[in-house]
């Protein structure tokens, strides 16, 4: 450490040797003095009233022209208060401070010029010509010397008790103020730590309802008793509400009760569960409105351990809607379908089977006929029908058909068929049964029509009864052969039947 702006004395080894002598010790926890002093954030600031005003008060109370709050660097001294010096620095070599910072009282000079030390120091030889000094050491929060707070004059000098303990309370007000600057940065630091999270958080906050805002589905939060603690944008306007008017309520406070206690029991549910559950709920709205929701409820569990639960919900209504308008088209369909086989099967006017069924129904009977079974057909024909329609009328003529047909119906059972074969001609049809058995059915449908009262006059029928009576008979044989019995009906005076057996 050579200070290259000092020049004195006359060859370099009188100078090294002179230098030697002047330069101050370098304290032993230097390294971490230097570390300490970085900390501070001190050295090269600007000028501060807090330190000014106490060189002022230093240089009036010991009536010192110089007074300086010093800073002992790693190779100079630098000054952060100064009075009655135009200079910032001086190097460390020359610094009166580094000697003070050596001791914890305070370092008096009180004549440098005969001060073995200091009389030749260029400081003393020169400007400012330095002929007293006191120094107090000033330490940083931790304790280490830092710099001093000294007072210097051009004269040789002495201080009083007074200013001594004066110039030592200074000394501590420095380190205080110091430590308070110390402090006060530290605060500051943390308030612009604050600050930074503070404003993250704002924007992880908006981003949060930016995202919720924009969803296409109505979300918000519950407390674990069942109170609003956020809602979404979509939310609030679904419901006609700012965006803080529900918050801190719960569905009692806002719902119909009965809804609003299904909502709370599928919540406590979810909460209790601990995991998502999907519910379609109907909701009443304050417009009277209802609504479907396919409400997606899960339990969210903070950071902090708080738990709540997040509702995300889609209006399904219009879904919903859709899907019993689909479902009622198809209910239609179906019984318009069922309609449609019935009118294909059923004659429109007596409501019996049409001559289709019929001969279907025969010709799947013929099966069980080769198998062995029997089989009995009926022929109906309505007696002097013409005559009844041309004295009636043909509304009367299907009056009487609408009434066969009524009482045939009545009077079939099982798997017998009756169906109208044609005209006023109707037919009917007994699985696993006999001429005989026919001929029993005939006699009661006889004494039906008989006791059935008729409009305008009686009404009496020709029927004509038969059965397969071999195995290979076909449907038209079988048909034929009622026919044949019927026409003998007829010829036998009406009003009666008569078995196909009785005609050959
Ligand atoms: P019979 O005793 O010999 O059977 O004499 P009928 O007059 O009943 O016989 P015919 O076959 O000569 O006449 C049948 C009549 O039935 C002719 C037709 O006008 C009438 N008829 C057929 N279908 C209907 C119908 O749907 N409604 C009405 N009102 N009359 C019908
Ligand atoms: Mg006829
Ligand atoms: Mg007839």
């Amino acid at each position: 450490m050579v200070t290259s702006d000092l020049v004195y004395g006359s060859g370099a080894r009188q100078l090294d040797e002179k230098i030697k002598e002047m330069i101050a010790a370098i304290p032993k926890n230097e390294a971490q003095r230097l570390a300490a002093l970085d900390r501070l954030e001190l050295l090269d600031t600007e000028p501060e009233p807090e330190f000014d005003e106490l060189v002022e008060l230093a240089a009036a109370i010991c009536g010192t022209p110089i007074s300086l709050v010093t800073l002992v660097d790693d190779d100079r001294q630098w000054f952060k208060a100064v009075v009655g010096l135009d200079a910032v620095q001086t190097p460390r070599e020359v610094a009166f401070c580094a000697h003070s910072i050596l001791q914890s009282n305070l370092f008096v000079v009180t004549d440098a010029a005969a001060d073995e030390r200091f009389f030749d120091n260029p400081l003393v030889m020169g400007e400012p010509y330095i002929r007293f000094y006191a120094g107090m050491p000033i330490s940083s929060p931790e304790g280490l010397p830092m710099g001093t707070l000294c007072v210097i004059d051009h004269e040789p000098r002495r201080l009083s008790t007074l200013q001594r303990d004066m110039l030592e309370m200074l000394a501590k007000q420095v380190n205080a103020r110091i430590e308070l600057r110390q402090q006060r940065k530290q605060l500051q630091a943390a308030l612009r730590e604050a600050e930074a999270s503070k404003t993250e958080l704002r924007a992880s906050e908006e981003r949060f309802r930016m995202f919720m805002d924009n969803s296409p589905f109505l979300s918000y939060m519950k407390d674990t008793d069942g109170r609003l603690v956020f809602y979404s944008q979509r939310y609030a306007e679904r419901f006609g509400i700012t965006t803080a008017a529900w918050l801190g309520k719960n569905d009692f406070d806002l719902w119909p009760e009965e809804q609003a206690m299904m909502a709370r029991q599928s919540e406590i549910e979810v909460l209790m569960a601990g995991r998502l559950q999907v519910i379609e709920e109907q909701v009443t709205e304050p417009s009277g409105l209802v609504s479907h929701w396919r409400s997606y409820k899960f339990p969210c569990v903070s950071s902090r351990g708080e738990t709540l639960l997040a509702v995300v919900s889609v209006d399904i209504s219009e879904m919903m809607a859709k899907e019993m308008a689909l479902k009622k088209t198809q209910a239609e369909l179906q019984s318009a379908n069922t309609l449609l086989k019935e009118l294909v099967v059923t004659d429109a006017l007596t409501g019996l089977g049409n001559r289709r069924v019929l001969e279907e129904r025969l010709a799947a009977e013929m099966t069980a006929v080769r198998r062995g079974q029997k089989l009995a057909l009926l022929m109906l024909d309505i007696d002097h029908f013409k005559k009844r329609n041309d004295t009636y009328g043909h509304q009367n003529g299907d009056d009487v058909l609408r009434q066969m047909g009524a009482l045939l119906r009545r009077l079939v059972r099982g798997n017998e068929v009756a169906a109208r074969y044609g005209g006023e001609e109707m037919a009917i049809l007994m699985p696993n049964a006999s001429e005989k058995d026919a001929a029993g059915l005939a006699t009661r449908l006889l004494a039906a029509i008989r006791a059935q009262e008729w409009e305008n006059e009686p009404v009496t029928v020709s029927i004509g009864v038969a059965e397969c009576s071999q195995p290979d008979m076909t449907v038209a044989q079988l048909i034929e052969a009622a026919d044949r019995a019927l026409y003998a009906a007829k010829a036998a005076g009406r009003d009666c039947f008569v078995r196909r057996s009785e005609t050959r």
